[in-house]
């Protein structure tokens, strides 16, 4: 029999002693074996912070980003995702549930390995928003930088999605440069295991950077004991376990940061006008059955609470029943089951004890479903369970969460009342509202938004697009206020950002651009004699910098310039309609003009290293430029960004357009491809013919 082991500190450890079975949730059979680690785990914690915390740290944002991408593709590969779903099938998960898990938690690897590389710089230091100035003559000034923590993060998860639950946590963290030790929940630990075998046979993370404690909730003390400031605890499951954890001495003593997704009752609110017969009611009805019975409802987003107007209340809870009726209830291998059983027999007795508890306000409509086919006692299935409440303010049923197929129809009156059920939960993770009155959907959403980490709506425009109320997407933030936790996972960058620390770091502009490695405005340049256009990306310093010529702009450019582009705007054609305005003193140059005029003085026209201008940031145009007016440009090398492999990187350039009095008439970044010097990181050679 297989025993789930432990991998702490680069070897797999096998716990000593007696163990207890873990059941296949459909057929009753042992999957495998479950004892304490007998490990100590602040040695997890240590090798976290000596070896897996330096080796991240010696590389950058993007250089992890190819890691992962590589783990997520690993994980995909056909045998290796096979073993997972076979696996996985034993915890009650059909292969459609396994896919939300299995290849939607490599999907989420590659989400983020593909935002990294877009949007954080090659680099082991992220900048934070812009240069504050903190003095007049330019000589102090201030940026927000973010590094990476020099501690753990220790996830201790739910059983619900062992697979998707922990890379959710692990792709952010590892991005950001933090290694990970994640603490599986007990009925699913074999499938976490196997997955982090797959990753740690393959050789492909940085060792320490990933460690997996299958141990008893009680052993943990010794891995909390030693968490501090440096340190994180992500957490999903039960309230009761989350207020555990939050009066841990680590957390309250010694500052470590506590995530925490916990319960959450999650609403789906059909609007007024959504009548039966609209398509709008039929999307909700689809999509309560699809969350009541996707993963048998163990699912942190699942909808338990069903809101319709008073008037829909039975044409909504006769579609329902009969959306349940065709649910094909068995073991999840059969080809022909839509549902499978809960994950054991202890969470379907749980999760009949509470459907016992809401009916003290609720009505059963539907509780049976064919069973025939599967052996009840040995497995933990369970019909899909609807309740109409009797009374839907009873806090009962806003507060009871039945962790599987279960949810609860209630009527409401007004949008009102609608929100003021919705908000009855105390905070949730997600909600979703059915209608095509968009005034009645913002009234719905902006009520409330308060209580949700995530709205969802939806109407016939987009449900065929839509990835439905059930699906927590890498680049938004997964979370909740309240009851649900408070907590916030993924979010993107947001989600990486969570594991670095912001410092302020105040100073002369040199002193920033060093900590940097981005030219900081009022920091040195270096004036080329020649045009740092003729630069290959890896001669190119920051701070490289040319001041072009000057040239005039006329009236007859800016009159040639309206006949060319149709631009006829009054203030470029209108001296008396332009000296009225507000803003202007008279006849004024187009902006792109300008623009235009700018880069025919600064751009070097014959083929070299710059290949391509792919975009402008950050564009002002700062003080209106009048005919008659000199400019010239100021350019300087702002930042660079490597892109491995490609024969190029990304070149930014502060682009200043200066007046004859030296006011700046246009402010904004240039953004280039470079190219390498020759034969470097996928460059060509240099051609021989000189
Ligand atoms: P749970 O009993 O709270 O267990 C969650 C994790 O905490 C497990 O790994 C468990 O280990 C561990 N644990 C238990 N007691 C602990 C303690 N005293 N100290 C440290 N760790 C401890 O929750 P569950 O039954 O596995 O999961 C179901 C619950 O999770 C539901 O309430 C559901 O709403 C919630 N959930 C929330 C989200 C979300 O994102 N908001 C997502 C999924 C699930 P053992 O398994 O070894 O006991």
């Amino acid at each position: 029999m297989h025993r789930v082991e432990s991998y702490v500190a680069g070897a797999w450890h096998r716990p000593p002693g007696d163990g207890r079975p873990v059941l296949d949730a459909a057929t009753g059979r042992t999957v495998a074996e479950l004892a304490p680690a007998g490990l100590d785990l602040a040695a997890a914690a240590e090798h976290g912070r000596a070896v897996g915390g330096p080796a991240l740290r010696e590389l950058t944002f993007h250089q992890r980003a190819a890691i992962l991408r590589n783990v997520g593709k690993l994980l995909l590969a056909d045998d290796t995702k096979e073993h997972l779903y076979s696996l996985s099938y034993c915890t009650g998960a059909t292969r459609a549930d396994s896919w939300i898990d299995i290849e939607g938690g490599a999907g989420v690897l590659l989400s983020y390995a593909d935002k990294a590389r877009r949007e954080l710089p090659n680099s082991t230091v992220a900048v934070d928003g812009a240069t504050e100035a903190l003095s007049r003559d330019g000589s102090f000034s201030a940026v927000h930088i973010l590094t990476q923590r020099k501690g753990v993060e220790v996830q201790i998860n739910a059983f619900n999605l062992p697979v998707w639950g922990m890379l959710a946590k692990f792709a952010p963290a590892f991005i950001a440069g933090v290694p990970s030790i994640v603490k599986p929940a007990s009925p699913a630990a074999y499938l976490a295991e196997a997955a982090v075998r797959i990753i740690a046979e393959s050789g492909l993370l940085p060792e320490g950077s990933l460690q997996l404690v299958c141990a008893e909730p009680a052993e943990l003390d010794s891995l909390l004991d030693c968490l501090g400031g440096q340190d994180s605890i992500a957490f999903t499951g039960s309230a009761a376990t989350a207020a555990a954890l939050r009066a841990h001495p680590a957390v309250t003593a010694r500052a470590a940061r506590l995530n925490v997704e916990a319960d959450s009752l999650n609403a789906a609110v059909l609007a007024p006008a959504a009548a039966p017969g609209t398509a709008e009611f039929d999307l909700f009805t689809a999509e309560v059955v699809k969350e009541m019975t996707v993963k048998a409802g163990q699912k942190c987003t699942a909808i338990r609470r069903a809101l319709v107007p008073a008037g829909c209340l039975d044409a909504a809870a006769e579609a329902l029943a009969s959306g349940l009726g065709g649910v094909a209830v068995g073991d999840p291998r059969d080809d022909a089951t839509a549902m499978g059983p809960l994950v054991g027999l202890a969470q379907r007795d749980e999760v009949s004890a509470s459907v016992l508890a809401l009916r003290e306000a609720a009505d059963l409509i539907v509780d049976s479903c064919d069973l025939s086919r599967v052996d009840v006692a040995a497995g933990a299935f369970m019909a899909p369970t609807l309740l109409r409440a009797t009374d839907p303010h009873s806090s009962v049923i806003h507060e009871t969460e039945a962790f599987g197929p279960v949810a609860t129809l209630m009527p409401y009156g007004s949008i009102a009342e609608a929100v003021e059920l919705v908000a009855a939960g105390g905070g949730s993770l997600v909600a979703s509202l059915y209608g095509a009155d968009q005034g009645e959907i913002a009234d719905l959403a902006l009520g409330i938004a308060s209580h949700h980490g995530r709205v969802l709506i939806m109407d016939s425009s987009m449900a065929a697009a839509s990835t439905g109320h059930g699906s927590p997407l890498p680049p938004l933030a997964h979370g909740g206020p309240g009851r649900a936790g408070g907590g916030e996972e993924m979010g993107g960058m947001r989600g990486v950002y969570a594991h670095m620390q912001r410092t302020a770091v105040q100073g002369s502009p040199d002193a920033l651009t060093a900590v940097t490695g981005e030219h900081i405005a009022g920091s040195s340049t270096r004036e080329h004699k020649g045009h740092p256009f003729k630069l290959t990306f890896d001669d190119l310093e920051v701070g490289d910098s040319i001041t072009t010529g000057s040239r005039t702009v006329t009236r007859a450019d800016i009159a040639a310039f309206a006949e060319s582009t149709g631009d006829r705007f009054y203030a470029h054609m209108d001296d008396e309609a332009a000296a009225r305005s507000p803003i202007f003193n008279g006849l004024v140059a187009h902006g792109y003009l300008v623009l235009s005029f700018a880069a025919g003085l600064f751009v070097w026209p014959d083929e070299g290293p710059v290949l391509a201008n792919y975009g402008i940031d950050r564009l002002r145009f700062a003080k209106p430029t009048y005919p008659g007016d000199e400019i010239h440009v100021v350019l300087t090398c702002k930042r660079k960004r490597k892109v491995d492999g490609r024969g190029y990187g990304e070149v930014a350039w502060d682009t200043k357009v200066v007046n004859q009095h030296g006011e700046v008439n246009a402010a904004y970044d240039v953004l280039t491809m470079v190219a390498n010097a020759p034969g470097v990181d996928g460059a060509p050679e240099a051609r021989s013919d000189g």
